[in-house]
């Protein structure tokens, strides 16, 4: 979280000088690219905030980013459904939340769980009432940010590098420019997410388990 809004900051204060004052700022699924990736970079420091259970906060970190992408695009998908289907009853809402939870997240086992297993869980998004059609921008940016981790991997120098120009850039540019100008592939193109997630599950397959647990 601290991570997370440092990563904000930074942008706020490297694009301060920015003009006109409107460019200093990218749209949401950008900005979100600023923070995103500042959690992964702070990588290191984990120790010294949670100990012994540094590995154990990499693993979730890194295995919550990579399953936050269905999650995310469901709840996208769920609005296109609302909004082209107005007439749908709550009970139909919830049928089709189960339906694309089935699918999207096939390794989820809610049973007859009160709530979560009856298709309500997305009454607990609370993005989808308050800011429609947001969420994606989280995926978008997650996207991004898993790209950024995985050259971190391999050369932590160069890919903050690329952060700070893409950083830099601000909102003189729109989202796909921006990944293409720090040298990232394109999320939106049939193999975009492909480097970075075989590198995430390398490295998730990786870990102790013992340590873990
Ligand atoms: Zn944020």
């Amino acid at each position: 979280m601290l991570t997370h809004e440092g990563g904000h900051a930074f942008a706020y204060y490297t694009a301060r000088n920015v003009f006109p004052r409107e460019l200093q700022n990218p749209t949401m699924e950008s900005a979100e690219i600023h923070s995103m990736s500042m959690e992964f970079f702070a990588w290191p420091w984990a120790e010294d905030f949670f100990g012994e259970d540094a590995d154990k906060y990499r693993y979730s970190h890194l295995a919550g980013a990579i399953t936050f992408l269905p999650y995310g695009t469901m709840v996208d998908h769920f609005q296109h459904i609302i909004y082209e289907n107005p007439d749908l009853t709550p009970d139909e809402r919830h049928e089709k939340w189960a339906e694309l939870t089935k699918i999207y997240m096939p390794w989820i086992r809610l049973g007859d769980m009160p709530f979560w297993g009856e298709g309500k869980a997305w009454q607990r998004q609370s993005h989808i009432y308050e800011s429609p059609f947001y969420y994606i921008d989280y995926c978008l940016a997650q996207s991004v940010a898993l790209q950024l981790w995985a050259l971190m991997q391999q050369d932590r120098e160069k890919a903050w590098a690329r952060y700070y120009d893409l950083v830099k850039l601000a909102g003189t540019r729109t989202y796909r420019e921006l990944v293409i100008s720090a040298g990232l592939d394109d999320p939106f193109e049939p193999e975009g997410l492909r480097a970075a997630c075989e590198a995430a599950v390398k490295w998730l397959d990786g870990c102790d388990m013992t340590k873990i647990k």
